[in-house]
Parts: C-alpha cells; structure tokens; sequence
C-alpha cells in the first residue's frame, strides 16, 4: 500500500515560533506549570486541542465572504439548517456559539437537583454544565474503555447493562435524558458502535427517556464504523451519520470540531415543545434564533465544513494521521492508549511515570515536560481536569491520568508529527528525571484551566 497523503495542498502559510529550552524553563515557571496560561507564540507545536483550530478550505474562506449578516431570517443560517438537517434529520437546529452553549441552554431548562444524566463519558464542560444546573452527571463506560492499553475495536461504548440498572436505581422520571458522546473525547477519543447507539435506543423507548448525541467529532465515529463495524464497510460515512443520528431525539454539537470551524455550535432536536424553550433561551443568552451569537459568515464556515468532513479520502488521512503517531510511540515502549482514537494520541501518564503518585499530578509533569523539551503544548486529562476533594480535603483522583496530544484537523505535516514523536520519546528515556507538582492556587469548577502549580521538592 502506498503512503496515505495529506488530501490538500497549502495555499496560504502561517510561521511557527521557535525557543530555545532555557527560555521555555522560564516561560514554564512563569505559567505556574500550567501551559493553558503560555502564550500561543511560545509554542511551537500546539497539540492543546483540536477545537476550533482547525484550517479552513479555501471553499469555507469564499463562504465567509457570502456571509448574509442579517439580523433575522439570513440566508447563511438557511444553509446552515440545511446543512446540519441533511446530516441529523433532526427537526428544529438551534445555532449557538459554541457546544457549551448549547449544553447550557439544555441543562438549564431540563437539569437542576435531583436530576441526573447518564453518559458513556461526559465531556468535561458538558459536566460542569449538568453539575451547575445542580443536577448529577454519569458516566458509564463499558469495561473495555477502562483499560487505556488494551486494543478494542469500540471503547467507548456505554454499559448497557450498567445503564439499564442505573436507571431502575435513579428512577426514569429523574432521568431527562441519556447523553452519548461520539467519538467518547475523555474517554481517550474512542468510537461507539452503531449497535452500541442501537441498544441504548431501545433502553431509552423502553423507560421513555429522550437520547441525546453529543456530536461533536460525529464523522470521525461514523469513519470507524464503516471501518470496523460489520454491514458497513459498503456504506458511504453520510449514511451511516444518517442512520447514527435517526436513533437521536437531539444533538448537541461544537462546530469547533468535525465541523472545521473556528468558532460555532448547535443544538437540534425533535420535540417542538422543548425546541421553542430553548429558543426563549438562547434569546436571552446567546442571540435571535437565526444567528445564536454567531456571525452571519461563521454559520457559512459551518454549512461548509460539515459537508467537507464527510469526505472519505480526508477522514482516512485523518484517523491515519493519529494512528501513525500513536504506532511511532508504541515502538519505543510509550504506554499510550490502544487501538489510536480518532482526534488525539493519549499518553498513559500512571504507567509513563509510575514513580509519581496521582497526587503529584503525573499527567500534567509530563504536559511540562514535552513542553520544556520540544516546545509541544497538550493537555492533561486526569486529575488535575477530573479530581474531587472529599470531605477532608483529600484528592479523589480521576479514573485515569491521560495525557492527550490533540491534533488539529489540515494543520501539521507529516514531518511536524515524526518530531513531536522524538520528543515524547526522548522525555520518556529520561523519565525517572520528572517531578511531580503541587496545586497551589485552583478555580472551584474547570480548574484545570487556570490553577496555578509548583514542581515538588524531591522525586517524590
Ligand atoms: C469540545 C466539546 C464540547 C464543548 O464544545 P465547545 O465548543 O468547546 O464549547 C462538548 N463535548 C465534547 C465531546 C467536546 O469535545
């Protein structure tokens, strides 16, 4: 077989920054060891997330300029609608600025206490989302998601079984509705089977439960279907994107991902009564129903993209891309999470460093040192992101202390990606070298985003 090519030629370029390692110590401390407070220039590749950092295509840039900045009734948000309905079938398409707009539109009129979502994973802002609403979020992710080493085709399925028994537990009357996150983003960008969705349907009729797809990276799942699913591999990814999302009674979904966009989201869902709530809402919070807080020529980006990323050739460079590098990391022993997901390699910090105990943050001192090598900026996802303190003040660590390296849609060359391997790699030859880290200043919700860190004293 012949090498998989990035499907595009680059029209227009954009220069990267380079630093030297000693003035990266300074800029690391600065940040109090968090790389969410460095400067963009400061890095030289930025794996942070491939949310809204995606390139453009030429035909997305002409669309902005055809952008109808309408108040009301612009034509950008008609081919916006129909571009999202061509996809979802879903009835009634409420733009919104990102995907946790969306989510707090949503969680706001159905959530509050007493209340309780289940997931296969909730994404952590749709989390914080249901959480402030003082509502509950589940997650229940099926036995094969909790094992980041070992190899299955759909890890992020929900546990059916799990489900079923939690609802019976919690009561469907307290249950507004069952969350799937496709592909499952803290789960380590894993797919869920069409049969998955199928058998969560099913449960959802039986206890009269609304099911909601959380789908931000909806064409990248519908790839690995096709892919690894059987009946599937003759379908085109819109068909099966179309079938995914007929077992749906709504979506949330960020644009900022599989849609190619910058900036954008949507909400969309069957039930009228409950669509004109949220657009009483969204009035109020993000902007009249046809724009929903986005310009005129961002809803043309979305209409486009969202056709664009349905194109085969780009969605098998795409998951190859991830697959690529994780193959190079596993090579030279890096426990990373297994089989590849569909936007982001995930580092298995536990075992990368298993002289840190999850206290001392393990993931986020690997984020510091791939940062300090290479200049690589990603994220953490483990405790620092999921950690709880008990009544004590003890930390209730995360299931899993991940490190992701997120990769933005059409940004990076091959060559950018063989570099950032060398530098995991040589970070993981010096590995015993790496401290652990002390919060010492945190934000009550989503403190991961600005708590401010300090290296231990000793290894330990
Ligand atoms: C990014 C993301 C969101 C939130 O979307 P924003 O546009 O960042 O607000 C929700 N769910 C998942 C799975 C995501 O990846």
């Amino acid at each position: 077989m012949k090498t998989i090519i990035e499907p595009f030629r680059i029209k227009s370029v954009e220069p990267i920054y380079f630093t030297t390692k000693e003035e990266r110590k300074v800029i690391l401390e600065k940040a109090c060891y968090n790389p969410f407070r460095i400067h963009a220039k400061d890095v030289l590749i930025d794996l942070l997330t491939d949310s809204g950092t995606s390139a453009m295509s030429s035909s997305q840039w002409a669309g902005i300029m055809q952008g109808d900045e309408s108040y009301a009734g612009s034509s950008s948000f008609f081919k916006f609608e129909d571009s999202v309905r061509s996809i979802t079938g879903l009835s009634y398409i409420i733009p919104t600025h990102q995907g946790r707009a969306a989510e707090k539109i949503i969680f706001t009129i159905l959530g509050g206490r007493g209340k309780c979502f289940i997931s296969n994973t909730l994404f952590d802002t749709t989390r914080a989302n249901i959480e402030f609403s003082g509502a509950e979020g589940i997650d229940l992710i099926c036995e094969e998601g909790k094992h980041p080493t070992i190899p299955a085709p759909f890890k992020g399925n929900i546990d059916v079984v799990a489900l079923r028994k939690k609802i019976i537990e919690k009561g469907a009357v307290n249950i507004p509705m069952i969350i799937i996150t496709i592909t499952n983003n803290s789960g380590g960008g894993q797919p869920v089977s069409m049969q998955n969705i199928k058998e969560v349907r099913k449960v959802c009729s039986e206890f009269r439960i609304p099911l909601f797809i959380d789908a931000c990276r909806f064409a990248e799942n519908a790839y690995f279907i096709k892919q690894r699913e059987d009946g599937y591999a003759d379908k085109s990814v819109k068909e099966i994107a179309n079938e995914l999302f007929s077992y749906a009674d709504g979506a949330t979904m960020s644009a900022k991902k599989d849609a190619f966009a910058n900036i954008g989201g949507f909400l969309a869902m069957n039930d009228l009564d409950l669509a004109i709530r949220c657009r009483n809402l969204l009035i109020i919070t993000e902007g009249f129903t046809t724009y929903g807080g986005l310009a005129g020529r961002d809803l043309e980006a979305i209409a486009i993209g969202l056709q664009e990323v349905l194109d085969e050739h780009y969605l098998e460079y795409r998951i190859r891309s991830i697959e690529y590098l994780t193959n190079k990391l596993i090579a030279s022993g890096v426990p990373v999470m297994q089989p590849a997901g569909g936007h982001a390699v995930y580092i298995d910090a536990k075992q990368f460093l298993p002289h840190l105990p999850v206290e001392q943050y393990p993931g986020q001192s690997l984020v510091c040192a791939l940062y300090e090598e290479g200049g690589i900026r990603s994220v953490e996802i483990g405790s620092l992101m999921f950690g709880k303190y008990d009544d004590s003040g003890n930390l209730i660590p995360a299931k899993m202390e991940l490190v992701r390296l997120a990769i933005p849609r059409r940004v990076y060359t091959q060559s950018h990606i063989d570099y950032v391997a060398e530098v995991i790699i040589e970070v993981f030859q010096k590995r015993n070298e790496l401290k652990g880290l002390n919060i010492t200043e945190e934000a009550p919700m989503l403190r991961h985003f600005s708590a401010k860190l300090t290296p231990t004293t000793s290894a330990n």
